[in-house]
């Protein structure tokens, strides 16, 4: 009986568990199944590995990929469910150990695998949910060698690819089909593998936005329209507009009057129909006449040096595709160019987000950007599926082409067929049920040996608070303030900042709320702010530093978050990207003054918010002590905090493999952090993306974190994942981490598991 300490089962899982890192070494999807197939052979030093999978038109299982068999076998071996060792396998779900293959009655010989000499055979099925994929299978010429462990192990190794093996069955089908999709798209047939950037199933009809506006003039002619058509048209497409407006506001209501204000305002602007009624005196057909002086109006716009100005050449050109739909007498509705498509974009401004979020798109693939970028928040925020896929061809994929998204995975789908479409549908239906009963939530939230972990939300509209409220988040950890400024067309001014504030101080009464102050500029650039020769915004004029360069901005916004929350009892200002403990005291003596020039006034307020320091730029661990003790609290926004630690662009896809909250550096300066919080009895809190992420959750709750904001649909499994967990384990979990001083041993530790 052979050991298998020849075996190295963990190697195996490590390897396999990098498998992002599998995917992107591999040239093409049956280079990917071979390097799977060779680590595990390699690892459990099998003489054979091979990869089945299920094809579920013919009902046969299909020899994809092998280390160790005829490589020209692949793609002919073929059986059926239930047949041989192999459809044994994946007939009964369970795995199939034999000590002397040829000799089990169910064994069926191929001879053009030349497995001639294989005597063990182990195989495992692989299944992801209900979906039977396939079976791996490992054999060797010695009888008896594969024992219990192998079993256990090849177990682990199937769930870990059938998330994989699963898209690649269904691409594989997706191929299959008269290669429709290899033409669609030339440089990755069919499928194109991006990252999630805000979840959620979508399939729509492609459309490539280039800002190129050449849209407009492919609506439909209205040859016997007359001038008084030409009135009535533009009519009811103000009416419509103001509809439209209408609806969103109650959706978005600091969107109030802007996401359309530019196309209304043209409908206003006498000299726009002006010059289209002088045409059509002249002689040119209407439609003909509103393309034209469209057409002059948007080379204008289009060329201004100023960014926000060429912004608005997209909404006459979304203007007049709507006067010339009524004049060919079709209705828009609030449909908009977008309503149900897939948008595909090399990068959108928030402005263009909430655009399509109006004209309800389906989806939006990004070829550039970051998932932790605030186009992908608003994304988020918005409910709308957002994928970002560095992939330029896909720029150049025809219009209308179907498109299939998974804003699970990541995955981008062009011409899927009937089954892949079903299979998403079904997907998104559960995925919607397990939503809706997310409302099961406690009011607190307690470890296993009770010790008590705050909930709370990150808000960036206001649609979001009552979400946030009804899902019992104890306040709003990170109000980002930036978003009603992003999402218009000009600085609010403080009466209007102080409506908004207010509204979400109602919403949630007598919660506790953050108000983090304006973090603008680096990739959250407001449309109508000009800041093109920034060499570098992200290390540029940005958050705190944008805030302090414009005196009487942040004192309008501190005036209006204090009045706003003048009956919030737990009212808290904190100040973004705080780099030293002179920028803290500077923004604090705003709010000093803010706090007596109300007074003076006369003018209803709080009168002691509690001040905050976001931890974001590393510089500040150095003195996160003295930090500590000069603010109230501290709240450590990991997404910039990961970015500036490790140098990693958060918003460059190309670096993303870099971007490492697991990283050890990350994890002990966490710990230094949270370290000085409790020393000097303040309370320290996680507000990035990392607090929702549940591999590293558990770290933040062992180094005694006792407060996380996340983004409210992570509420309910953040609470249940901690009810779960005993603080004594998260202590141990922190400590096995914090004792790794490489990527390699924190990974490997993170999946070995709070309870290894
Ligand atoms: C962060 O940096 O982690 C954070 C919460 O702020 P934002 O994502 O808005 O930059
Ligand atoms: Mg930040």
């Amino acid at each position: 009986m052979p050991n298998n300490t020849d075996r190295d089962h963990l190697g195996l899982l490590y390897d396999i568990g990098e498998l992002s890192l599998l995917i992107r070494e591999s040239t093409d999807i049956p280079n990917l199944l071979e390097r799977t197939a060779k680590v595990i052979s390699q690892h459990l030093n099998a003489e054979v590995c091979s990869i089945y999978l299920h094809d579920q038109e013919t009902g046969e299982l299909v020899l994809k990929a092998t280390q160790g068999l005829n490589p020209a076998s692949i793609e002919k071996v073929r059986m059926a469910v239930g047949s041989g060792l192999v459809g044994a396998t994946l007939e009964s779900l369970e795995p199939v150990l034999v000590g002397d293959a040829p000799q089990d009655p169910r064994f069926k010989y191929f001879a053009e695998t030349g497995e001639g000499p294989f005597r063990s055979f182990l195989a495992v099925p692989i299944q992801r949910g209900e979906v039977r994929t396939g079976v791996l299978v490992v054999q060797h010429s010695t009888p008896d060698y594969f024992a219990f462990p192998d079993v256990r192990t090849l177990r682990a190794v199937a769930s870990q690819v059938a998330g994989v093996l699963e898209n690649v069955r269904l691409l594989m089908s997706l191929r299959q089909r008269d290669g429709v999709a290899e033409t669609a798209l030339k440089s990755e047939p069919g499928f194109v593998k991006g990252r999630a950037a805000s979840p959620g199933f979508a399939f729509g009809d492609a459309v490539v936005f280039d800002r190129s506006h050449v849209r407009l003039l492919e609506t439909e002619d209205a040859p016997l329209a007359t001038e008084a058509d030409f009135h009535d048209a533009v009519a009811a497409t103000a009416r419509q507009l103001d509809q439209l407006q209408e609806r969103f506001t109650e959706r978005l209501p600091e969107s109030a009057s802007l996401i359309f204000s530019a196309h209304l305002m043209m409908l206003k602007d006498a000299q726009f129909t002006r010059r289209i009624v002088a045409k059509i005196h002249a002689g040119t057909a209407v439609s003909q006449a509103v393309r034209e002086v469209a057409r002059d109006y948007i080379r204008l716009f289009g060329e201004s040096p100023h960014r926000y100005l060429r912004e608005k050449a997209k909404d006459i050109e979304d203007l007049t595709g709507r006067i010339l739909k009524n004049l060919a007498g079709q209705s828009w509705d609030d449909q908009g160019l977008y309503q149900g498509r897939v948008v595909i974009a090399q990068a959108l401004y928030p402005s263009e987000i909430l655009k399509f979020a109006s004209e309800k798109v389906a989806g939006i693939v990004l070829t550039s950007g970051g998932v932790t970028s605030h186009v992908a928040i608003l994304a988020r925020t918005l409910g709308i599926p957002l994928i970002i896929a560095g992939q330029a061809a896909l720029l150049a994929i025809a219009q209308d082409t179907p498109i299939l998204m998974d804003g699970e995975l990541g995955n981008v789908y062009i011409q899927p067929d009937r089954d892949i479409i079903e299979r998403f549908s079904d997907r998104e239906r559960e995925r919607r049920v397990a939503a809706d009963h997310a409302g099961a939530m406690q009011p607190e939230t307690f470890t296993g040996d009770g010790v008590r972990v705050i909930l709370r939300a990150n808000i960036n509209l206001l649609s979001e608070a009552s979400i946030a409220g009804e899902l019992k988040a104890e306040g709003i950890g990170l109000y980002r303030t930036e978003f009603p400024f992003l999402i218009r067309s000009t600085f609010p001014g403080e009466e209007e900042e102080f409506r908004i504030y207010r509204r979400l101080c109602a919403d949630l009464p007598g919660r506790l709320l953050t108000f983090r102050t304006l973090d603008i500029a680096g990739e959250k650039v407001p449309a109508y702010w000009d800041i093109a020769g920034e060499p570098n915004p992200q290390l540029g004029l940005r958050s705190i530093r944008f805030s302090l360069r414009h005196p009487e901005q942040f004192r309008q916004q501190i005036r209006a978050i204090l009045r706003a929350g003048a009956d919030t009892p737990q009212l808290r200002i904190m100040f973004p990207m705080i780099s030293s403990l002179d920028e803290f005291y500077q923004a604090r003596a705003f709010v000093d003054e803010s706090r007596e020039a109300l007074e003076r006034e006369g003018l209803p307020h709080h009168p002691s918010p509690s001040l905050g320091v976001m931890v974001e730029v590393p510089a500040v661990v150095e003195i996160i002590e003295e930090l500590a003790e000069a603010a109230d609290f501290l709240s450590i926004g990991t997404n910039d905090f990961v970015q500036y630690l490790l140098g990693v662009d958060r918003t460059n896809d190309q670096v993303a493999y870099a971007y490492r909250p697991e990283h050890p550096s990350v994890l002990r300066t966490l710990q230094r952090i949270a370290d000085a919080a409790g020393k000097a009895g303040k309370e320290v809190s996680v507000c990035g993306e990392m607090a929702a992420d549940l591999d590293l959750m558990p770290f933040l709750v062992g180094i005694g974190i006792p407060a996380l904001s996340v983004d409210p649909h992570h509420l309910p499994e953040l609470q249940s994942r901690i009810n779960a967990l005993t603080f004594t384990e998260a202590k141990a979990y922190a400590a096995r981490l914090l004792a790794e001083a490489t990527l390699a041993g924190t990974q490997a530790v993170i999946r070995s598991g709070v309870r290894p």
